[in-house]
């Protein structure tokens, strides 16, 4: 029997059945999977699948061929979907060719019967619906507004706090070492042995009691990095060492080859010194002190400590699922030339530029400005296993501004909808169980503060690590900030020169510039009201863009 099993991430396209040979087969029993909406009692979205694949691969083809002894079939193609399907799609496609339609059936039923028992293929987890949708119908009227809180404005800190308070760390997932760049450690890890493990020499040379005072010596055995074998040194005798290599016994030193002359199995301490050359046990770290503690981004360092340690299955934040929408019908995208008044997309780069270092996946989309058209338009199931929803546009009072009506159409609980900061005051921030979402102020200037303050912090509560944090540095060049009743968050340039970081103001006038974004690389906190600052001031600012964690 022909055999064919395929597992994928990617929505199941059903090609034919493996080709029979012609005129043998009378039968093509074809079936599907589909995730239902509901789950023990409880609304879906999708379902989250996960399998050990090359064990799942073979365990299917055994349980095909012990089935196919009992009813023969000519071919068999089977495809299973992981990681997650939404309410609705196929999770796995059975396609069987055979004679006659008895044993097609039976080999379909029993196979059916076992996958779940004998295959390590399982949902890891189902993903809730959207709480408020249950009870929604396309027909009721856009949720009214309350101007109450509507106008409830935060201030920078309370929007960062608010947001930190309403963010909760997703389920951490365990990843083979070399996946887990860019996450989130999640598990305080303890070194399980001294480091280093052993004394061992830093040099080449030779190992002599620490105290000898003989001149000449013996080399009586050799230890390179990879070997050890232990051995009671005696005066004279010496045991010639490779840089790394374990000592043979306690109370020695290494004298360094270049220091002495050899003959055959003897040698002469020509040059004497004073250092021991010597690694000792646990000098670095005691077994059972903290390595790397949880809540800690996984970089080179982070990881390299950890494969020192053994970890090669750390328990680590998942990869998170943004949905990012832009809105307006002035919008146009980038390959296509603007009718007048019209402007081309640069927030959707923007932001998949600026979440290029947050490991996630991604989906962009662009939203008509009527409201019910857009709601319409709107893909429920997949906006539900969305950690984080990003719209862009519409956040503000306008007629045409749908964005808090839609996220509180989609079950969001509106944490706040403005913050007294400039530019990015029309800020919405809100909450459904364990997603957020942002409703970021169109404008590319104000899309890229809200970013930073916001949505990072955000990010970084999401995936249990630590929210991004103003740190305080100096003006290089006096900046007039024009008075205003609201804090300002002003982009400027980070920049290493004279032996210190200098903060470059850079030159903006409006929340829709966005020639600044060639350079910004910090954004200056500086309080309202206005006023001048010399060059040379402290400020406190916040590191954009990627340039900081390089
Ligand atoms: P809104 O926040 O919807 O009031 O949009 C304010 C302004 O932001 C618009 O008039 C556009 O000029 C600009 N804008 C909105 N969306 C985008 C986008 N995706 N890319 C670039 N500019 C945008
Ligand atoms: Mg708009």
């Amino acid at each position: 029997m022909k055999i064919d099993i395929q597992l994928t991430d990617a929505p199941i396209v059903i090609k034919a059945a493996p080709p029979p040979e012609r005129g043998a087969h009378g039968v093509l029993v074809e079936f599907q999977g589909v995730v239902r909406g509901g789950e023990d009692g409880q609304s879906i979205s999708a379902l989250d699948y996960e399998a050990y694949p090359e064990m799942a691969v073979r365990q299917i083809r055994r349980l095909l061929e012990t089935i196919s002894t009992r009813h023969p079939c000519l071919a068999v193609r089977v495809i299973h979907r992981l990681g997650l399907v939404l309410v609705g799609e196929t999770a796995i496609y059975v396609g069987i060719i055979s004679r006659h339609r008895a044993e097609g059936f039976a080999l379909l039923s029993e196979f059916m019967d076992r996958l779940k028992q004998d295959v390590p293929i399982w949902k890891r987890r189902a993903l809730p619906a959207l709480t408020a949708l249950a009870d929604h119908s396309p027909d009721a009227p856009v949720p009214a507004v309350s101007p109450a809180t509507h106008s409830a404005i935060r201030s920078l800190d309370e929007a960062i706090s608010g947001i930190q308070i309403h963010s909760h760390p997703l389920v951490a997932v365990r990843l083979p070492l070399a996946q887990a760049f860019g996450r989130v450690l999640r598990e305080t890890v303890c070194a399980p042995a001294d480091l280093p493990p052993f004394d061992c020499s830093t040099r080449d040379g030779y190992a002599i009691l620490a105290e000898d005072t003989a001149r000449d010596f013996r080399v009586v055995d050799t230890i390179h990095a990879a070997g050890w074998t232990p051995r009671q040194l005696q005066s004279g005798e010496a045991v010639r060492v490779a840089t790394g290599a374990p000592l043979p016994c306690a109370g020695l030193r290494v004298v360094m080859q270049e220091n002495v002359e050899r003959q055959d199995d003897r040698f002469r301490i020509v040059r004497p010194e004073t250092a021991a050359n010597l690694r000792l046990r646990g000098e670095d770290l005691k077994a059972g002190q903290t390595l790397v503690p949880a809540d800690t981004l996984l970089h080179a360092g982070t990881l390299a400590l950890l494969a020192t340690a053994g970890c090669v299955q750390p328990l680590v934040s998942p990869r998170l699922r943004v949905c990012h929408f832009t809105t307006g019908n002035e919008i146009v995208p980038p390959d296509q030339t603007p009718a007048p008044g019209q402007i081309r997309d640069s927030n959707s780069m923007l932001m998949l530029g600026l979440l290029k270092r947050f490991p996630c996946d991604l989906e962009q989309n662009h939203l008509p400005e009527d409201f019910e058209t857009a709601w319409a338009r709107l893909d429920l199931n997949r906006i539900a296993t969305a950690d984080l929803l990003l719209i862009s546009g519409g956040a503000s009072v306008g007629d045409k501004d749908f964005t808090r009506p839609l996220l509180e159409r989609l079950g969001f609980k509106i944490i706040f909808s403005q913050v007294n900061v400039r530019p990015g005051k029309p800020l919405i921030f809100g909450v459904n169980g364990s997603r957020v979402a942002f409703g970021l102020p169109g404008n590319p200037l104000a899309h890229f503060v809200c970013f930073h303050f916001g949505v990072a912090t955000a990010l970084a509560r999401l995936s249990g690590g630590k929210p991004p944090a103003f740190l305080r540095g100096r003006l290089a060049a006096r900046l007039e900030n024009p008075p205003g009743p609201r804090e300002t968050l002003w982009p400027a340039r980070l920049e290493y020169s004279g032996g210190t970081l200098q903060l470059h103001p850079l030159a903006w006038a409006s929340s829709g510039d966005v020639t600044c974004f060639g350079s910004a690389s910090a954004l200056l906190r500086l309080p309202a009201n206005g006023g001048s600052l010399a060059a040379g001031s402290e400020v406190d600012f916040l590191p954009a863009t990627a340039i900081m964690d390089a």
